[in-house]
């Protein structure tokens, strides 16, 4: 599919599941050509056909990859800076190395490197918009969870550091921080461990990936004077990183 340069384009980050790919159902629904980036090209392909938008193999962790995808997109209306997610849980006595440099590579880096590729056509969009998915880890710290903490704490500071260099641009940003969303963040967690990612969202009622589209949504149709900086959405079960109220069975 090619991208027509007179329609608004919104681009997607990790839209092959979860909250990327709702997301991007979402904006095709509002009218975006919608482009979609993640390492599994097949299930990009797939989603792209059925929202009339465009697959682009995408690791935000590479420099070249993120060069190729944002040297054929004609403009860029709207980011979405979702990729990202956690590995492990683990003490900062037994951190692991790698786990954190797949972390910070991802949600930081990953979220630099897409920023700075597309800043400028979003800057002569004359109407841009960064949304960047960053969580309640980028708000508070939680035991066990350090590597993923301040990688989400690093991404979020990154982004709002934006809001501030971009004054007098015309781009808004708008960060988004979710509480526990049943999405395959937690089965990356644990190395494809079903049982143990369940156990996450077991006894509450967890957001679903839809919420946080509605959301984005909602955000992409504000009138342009009109910047959204920090949203915060929890499940209504959960009032901390690490406070669920469980119902047991
Ligand atoms: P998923 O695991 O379902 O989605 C993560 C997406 O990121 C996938 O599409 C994956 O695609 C993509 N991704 C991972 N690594 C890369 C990479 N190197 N290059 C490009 N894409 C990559 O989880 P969610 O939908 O839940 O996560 C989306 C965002 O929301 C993340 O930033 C996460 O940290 C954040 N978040 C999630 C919460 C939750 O409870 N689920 C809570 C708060 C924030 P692929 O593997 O195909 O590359």
């Amino acid at each position: 599919m090619t991208i027509s340069s007179d329609a608004r384009v919104a681009v997607v980050t990790g839209a092959s599941s979860g909250i990327g790919e709702a997301t991007a159902r979402t904006l095709a629904d509002q009218g975006f050509h919608v482009v979609i980036g993640a390492r599994r090209l097949d299930r990009l392909e797939k989603i792209a056909e059925e929202i009339g938008g465009t697959a682009l193999e995408l690791d935000v962790t590479d420099e070249d990859s993120v060069d190729a995808f944002a040297a054929v997109l004609p403009r860029v209306d709207v980011l979405v800076n979702n990729a990202g997610g956690a590995k492990g849980l683990a003490t900062v006595m037994e951190a692991d190395l790698d786990d954190w440099r797949w972390m910070w590579e991802t949600n930081v880096l990953g979220t630099l490197r897409v920023t700075k590729a597309l800043l400028p056509k979003l800057i002569d969009s004359g109407d841009g918009l960064v949304v960047t998915i960053t969580s309640i880890a980028a708000l508070e710290a939680y035991d066990n969870g350090s590597g993923y903490t301040t990688a989400k704490h690093a991404q979020a500071v990154l982004h709002r550091t934006l809001r501030g260099e971009l004054l007098g641009k015309p781009v808004r940003l708008t960060e988004i921080a979710p509480g526990a969303v049943e999405t395959e963040f937690s089965l990356v967690r644990f190395e494809g461990d079903q049982e143990k990612a369940d156990k996450v969202y077991e006894g509450i009622t967890p957001l679903v990936a839809q919420d946080i589209a509605e959301i984005i949504g909602f955000v992409a149709a504000r009138p342009s004077h009109v910047n959204l900086d920090q949203i915060v959405v929890r499940p209504r079960d959960q009032a901390g990183a690490g406070r669920f109220h469980r119902t047991t069975t």
